[in-house]
């Protein structure tokens, strides 16, 4: 296993043409010495030209879904074995835009997982709660539940990170208190201890939702939060480096 060191991804969504590598290039240039580990997950159309355009420097370029299968008859889905192909050494997994708008239920997602692990990819499995469940005082049993349902015990004794992304936080500017964002990842940590012991301990957990400059610093120094999955603020390398300077 790689050391537990932070990790902080970039979800480009579906946003980026070739142009858009410039930015990549930025935050590569730009990243210095950080004691984070930094990737970039842009569309599946860019993974391979920015994995060549970045080989060699520190920049990680992932994924941003997969299909559990590695080939077949499946219009439109990318294989976790392409983006291994064309240079992606991760891939996000279990989004919330992807359960939300494409019915990703746990089982799903522990089956992407699992193909991400066939293909020599470092999963990050999402989790989080909508605005309902966390009002109706259901955060910590919904997301140890996403979490039980969507870590497929392969994992054990193999990379992998979670990503906590409150569904109320992503896009809207809104991010959980500090005690809030600790809260739930000592629950999600205990509920990766109780499946994966060793490993459970050492995967790093990110938030995401609503990271930019001005918070990063907080949220990453939180208890057990060891890293950041971030959505906007990834398209600019000046914000994506400021958060990255978070660490
Ligand atoms: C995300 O979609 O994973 C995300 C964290 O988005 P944002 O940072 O824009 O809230």
């Amino acid at each position: 296993m790689t050391q537990p060191v932070p990790l902080i991804a970039g979800n480009w969504k579906m946003n980026g043409l070739a142009a858009a590598m410039d930015e990549a290039r930025a935050v590569a240039a730009g990243l210095g010495a950080t004691p984070a580990r930094v990737a970039i997950c842009p569309p599946a159309t860019l993974v391979e030209r920015l994995a060549r355009a970045l080989a060699g420097g520190a920049v990680l370029v992932g994924g941003q879904d997969c299909h559990p299968k590695a080939s077949g008859a499946f219009t439109g889905d990318v294989a976790a074995e392409m983006l291994a192909d064309a240079g992606a050494s991760l891939v996000i997994v279990g989004h919330s835009e992807r359960r939300a708008g494409y019915g990703e239920t746990d089982a799903v997602v522990a089956d992407k997982a699992r193909a991400a692990l066939r293909a020599g990819l470092e999963p990050i499995v999402c989790v989080g709660e909508t605005l309902a469940e966390r009002e109706g005082g259901r955060a910590l049993a919904v997301v140890s539940e996403q979490a039980r349902g969507s870590l497929p015990a392969k994992l054990a004794g193999r990379d992998f990170c979670v990503a906590y992304e409150p569904v109320w936080a992503i896009g809207t500017g809104l991010t959980p208190t500090t005690p809030q964002i600790e809260e739930v990842h000592t629950a999600i940590r205990a509920v990766l201890v109780e499946m994966f012991g060793e490993t459970g301990r050492r995967a790093p957990i990110l938030y995401g939702g609503s990271v930019k400059p001005a918070n990063a610093a907080e949220i990453l120094h939180a208890a057990e939060v060891g890293g950041a999955l971030v959505g906007g603020a990834s398209l600019k390398a000046e914000d994506f480096l400021g958060i990255i300077r978070g660490v």
